[in-house]
């Protein structure tokens, strides 16, 4: 596949955990992956213009203890800028990167194939299109010809951005598989419900993404009810601290195999990233 024609960004980091594996003599995952990082400069007026380089959103993880992120453009939808940074980007965290797709794009597929994302990113609140219109069939079919997951921002609008309408969508797209951002949107009830949705469904092609919530009982029982194995952390940096959603998942007491999983393996896996 296309992406694997460029694989890692980060050369030294990967000889590094290489180094490490050889080391524990074993066939680990690696260390921490925080599956959903924004790196740019925020448009809406609520963000106040917040902005982080890679360079510096890299320095952030790193004192996180983090070495491995999937990036993604903010709400400017700056994919050339963000690959651009990756190009003469350094070290020390391993990236790999999602394309921000907007409605009835017809030239997503060139982008996925001119770059090696490993993500597409779909966020109806901003774009103004729930995830089930046809408006985001070229986006979702150009993931799906290539093998992407898709990340779908949803939250407490729900006519706009409801798990619900990603259920929808999950259902419909059988083959592509989607994270579920937020964990269904940042509301105790709605993770509860956005949980057992998936579970009852019977959804193997939905994941739930950790950012932004700091109930650590509510992860811990979503975790409970669709699994360890389909539950990514992440930090949602450069709008939060990542060490602050790190926290959250340490005071679940996850067992250390689900807690390398939600750390850092589902999302290795999900996203092809020791594959390359
Ligand atoms: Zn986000």
């Amino acid at each position: 596949m296309a992406w694997t024609a460029r694989p890692v960004y980060n050369t030294a980091a990967l000889q590094g955990v290489i180094g490490v594996l050889l080391m524990v003599g074993s066939v680990s995952t690696g260390g921490i992956f925080d599956s959903h990082v924004h790196v740019g400069r925020w448009v809406l007026p609520d963000f106040r213009g917040h902005s982080t380089s890679l360079e510096q959103s890299a320095a952030v993880l790193a004192s996180s203890g983090i070495d491995g992120a999937l990036v993604m453009p903010t709400d400017s939808g700056d994919n050339a800028g963000l690959i651009g940074s990756l190009a003469s980007y350094a070290g020390p965290v391993r990236f790999a990167v999602a394309a921000w797709a907007i409605p009835d794009d017809s030239a997503i597929g060139g982008l996925l194939d001119a770059h090696d994302f490993r993500a597409v990113k779909i966020h109806p609140s901003f774009c103004r299109v729930p995830v089930n219109h046809d408006s985001w069939s070229p986006a979702i079919s150009a993931a799906r010809q290539r093998g992407l997951p898709v990340i779908v921002h949803c939250g407490r609008w729900q006519e706009m951005a409801g798990y619900g309408l990603l259920l929808q969508a999950a259902d419909a797209w059988p083959d592509v598989k989607f994270v579920m951002a937020h964990m269904g949107g940042d509301s105790p009830s709605l993770v509860l419900s956005a949980a057992v949705g998936v579970a009852s469904r019977g959804l193997r092609n939905v994941f739930m993404g950790t950012e932004s919530i700091r109930e650590y009982w509510i992860v811990a029982e979503a975790i409970g009810i669709v699994g360890a194995d389909r539950v990514l952390f992440g930090s949602d940096h450069n709008l939060n601290s990542p060490v602050s959603f790190l926290a959250v998942i340490d005071a679940i007491g996850l067992d250390e195999q689900a807690r390398s999983m939600v750390l850092g393996g589902n999302a290795r896996k999900l996203f092809g990233f020791d594959n390359g």
